[in-house]
């Protein structure tokens, strides 16, 4: 008497996002069930469908309220048993209201880790939770502890590492604020409590402040004297700290300098004051050079070169561009000392677990090129995960003895393709359009739409913009300023400045700024400016970083941490459905777990399946083993032959299944 509807999960949008993102099978509701429906306000509420006739429902909400809704905008709610599992795989219906649902139930509990299949989805409490330290670091250990957590990850990733010999990789990916470093940082405590606080992990942690002094604003501006931000215990020398505070005056200093109008074309010269000479001073120029470098630009034309003076808004650029390129050189040094410093006289076994801090996906209103480069690193770890999912996948089935059939999943190599194809891929015709003395953002966005329109991740859109159908959804790029970021602003003057300067650093300057030929990264070179020397774009820089990165993970065993920010506040207790939903589209979570189902991602042990479900069974089976009770179960409920397979220990179900056999189970119980 069960008055049954089937319907489709609705598609909100027939975007290629949306439809991905949807469970496409068929599926049951009856009355008993529990349903979403959307609120106008975008925030989903859990009803109780009361009867269903044609195209309408009436649905009852939890403070009495009764309402009609259309039957196709509900979406199917999860038996009550599922209420916050600790993995979203478990969810019998996976749609977006469930898992924001489950991860909310969670978060209100101080559970902000939840695994959705391999990964684990970590939200930011914005306040200190009873999580760490040294019991729960015991606990981990021990494994009397097996709630998701970072100790969990971190633990599989040494136990990995030792089992398999394979060194390990953690990849720690989300928005700004969204905990990437302290989950780093908590990663990292775990592998220091495990080296009993005195072993290179312990030292590791101890960077952390000098790395994070530079890399982040805030820090320098609540300028902590106690961390000097530090520098004894990595052995930076005396003389090498004052050389990188005097690099950080210089920075500032730079800031300071000035622009006067010389002529009637309003071509300026930097000010002779106290900011210019200071600068000079401490990069160990003389103030003449660095006054030629901030006011002109040498160009080559034909065999002659030829000197162009700057507008003040063209020199104000090249001043913040040397200060830029100054601090990021700085940086990188200071990251080579770190490494230096962890490497002498260390014993190595030769093993290793490298955590990687890395910007995940970024969709915003407006997006430029730095959106572009940092989307295209996360098509590449995208894939990085796919492959290295399904081989896990494969091996647990392999192992438990199933049939196994190929499982589809949407690659995203034409994506890829898309990026990086010779000569006609988005990259390549960046980088041939940088050189282009006549080039703008608009002849790029032009030869775009002319060569790409037949890759199906491509769309030209109205003027200067261009959508690339992401594995995360489909982003619109904006090409403004994408010609003149990609051409790195610091001109061959001010490298050459910089090279020749007697600071304590010069060699930082040599090594990092000009290319080194004879070792060309991946890509083709593109000559700045028509000058001399060769210079890289930055797009071609970035490209050949991250083969770089790509090839050490490679090497890797990776696990997957997502950090999601709750609130823009930010304040703790407070969970926007609708901001976390949008991180949870792009960090692909939903897409991880749809992934995963694609296989059996239900188990369960034929104990404990014959314990739940075997009362169910007419017959009398109390004297049989489990297996036969498992497959007696099966059989009377007609859980069709494609949707299970039975493994040595486990039953392997696809998508949905157990939520079928709860039902019934509830009805009867
Ligand atoms: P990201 O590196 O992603 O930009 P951070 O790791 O710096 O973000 O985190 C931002 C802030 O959020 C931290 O300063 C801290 O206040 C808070 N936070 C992040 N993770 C946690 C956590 N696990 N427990 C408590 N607070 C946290
Ligand atoms: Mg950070």
């Amino acid at each position: 008497d069960l008055d049954t509807v089937v319907m489709p999960l609705p598609l909100i949008s027939t975007s290629r996002r949306e439809r991905r993102w949807s469970d496409t099978s068929s599926y049951a509701t009856n009355k008993k069930l529990q349903s979403w429906f959307q609120l106008p306000n975008g925030n989903w509420e859990l009803g109780k469908i009361l009867s269903t006739s044609g195209t309408e429902s009436t649905i009852s909400l939890p403070d009495g309220k009764v309402l009609k809704v259309k039957t196709e905008s509900l979406v199917p709610a999860n038996p009550d048993i599922l209420d916050g599992v600790d993995d979203l795989m478990q969810l019998s219906y996976l749609n977006e209201p469930s898992v924001l649902y489950n991860l909310q139930y969670r978060y209100n509990r101080d559970m902000i880790y939840t695994k959705a299949g391999p990964v684990l989805v970590a939200i930011n409490p914005f306040k200190e939770v009873p999580l760490y330290g040294n019991n729960y670091i015991e606990a981990y250990k021990n494994k009397s502890m097996e709630s998701p957590h970072v100790y969990a990850i971190t633990d599989m990733a040494i136990r990995e590492m030792i089992r398999d010999e394979v060194n390990q990789s953690i990849i720690i990916s989300g928005e700004s604020g969204a905990g990437k470093t302290e989950t780093a940082k908590i990663a990292m405590q775990y592998l220091a409590a495990l080296g009993g606080g005195s072993g290179i992990e312990y030292e590791i942690l101890k960077t952390n402040p000098i790395l994070e002094a530079f890399g982040n604003a805030k820090t320098l501006r609540n300028d902590n004297s106690s961390r000097f931000e530090a520098l004894d215990i990595v052995h930076v020398s005396k003389e090498n700290q004052e050389s990188v505070f005097a690099m950080l005056a210089a920075v500032l200093w730079l800031g300071n300098v000035s622009f006067s109008v010389v002529d009637n074309e309003n071509h300026v010269e930097p000010m002779e004051d106290e900011g210019l000479t200071t600068v000079a001073k401490l990069i160990g120029c003389n103030v003449g050079e660095l006054k030629l470098a901030l006011s002109t630009r040498k160009m080559r034309v034909g065999n002659d070169t030829i000197v162009q003076k700057l507008t003040l808004s063209q020199a104000i650029d090249t001043r913040d561009a040397l200060a830029k390129s100054i601090y990021s050189c700085l940086f990188d040094w200071l990251v080579e000392q770190v490494n230096k410093s962890l490497a002498v006289g260390k014993r190595r076994t030769g093993r290793s677990i490298s955590i990687l801090d890395i910007y995940g996906f970024e969709s915003f209103e407006r997006n430029s090129f730095e959106q572009f480069c940092i989307n295209y690193a996360n098509e590449r770890l995208q894939q990085h995960f796919n492959r290295h999912l399904f081989k896990l996948e494969q091996e647990e089935y392999i192992q438990d003895g199933i049939d196994w059939a190929k499982v589809e999943f949407e690659d995203n190599q034409d994506c890829l393709n898309l990026f990086e194809k010779k000569p006609l891929g988005l990259l390549s015709l960046l980088d041939e359009e940088s050189t282009f003395p006549n080039g703008t953002d608009l002849t790029f966005a032009n030869k775009l739409k002319q060569h790409l329109n037949s890759n199906s991740c491509f769309r030209g859109e109205r003027g200067k913009a261009f959508s690339v159908s992401h594995y995360a959804g489909e982003v619109t790029y904006d090409t403004t300023g994408f010609l003149e970021k990609n051409r790195d602003l610091l001109h061959l003057d001010s490298i050459q400045l910089l090279s020749s300067c007697s600071c304590h650093l010069p060699q930082i300057f040599a090594s990092n700024m000009l290319i080194q030929t004879e070792k060309p990264i991946v890509g083709h070179l593109y000559k700045a400016g028509g000058a001399d020397s060769q210079k890289l774009s930055v797009a071609t820089k970035f490209k050949g970083q991250l083969f770089q990165l790509m090839q050490r993970l490679e090497n890797t065993t990776p696990h997957f941490i997502r950090c999601i920010k709750p609130n823009n506040s930010p304040s703790p207790g407070s969970y926007e459905q609708g901001l976390v939903l949008q991180q949870l589209r792009c960090c692909g979570v939903l897409e991880v777990v749809r992934i995963s189902r694609c296989g059996f991602p239900t188990r369960m042990l034929h104990q404990k399946f014959a314990r739940r479900y075997g009362f169910l069974l007419l017959e009398n089976v109390a004297s049989q083993d489990p297996l036969s009770v498992s497959v007696a179960i099966l059989h009377q409920f007609n859980i069709m032959p494609e949707m299970y397979q039975v493994g040595y220990t486990k039953l392997f179900f696809r998508t949905g299944q157990i939520g079928v056999l709860e039902d019934t189970r509830n009805r009867t119980l």
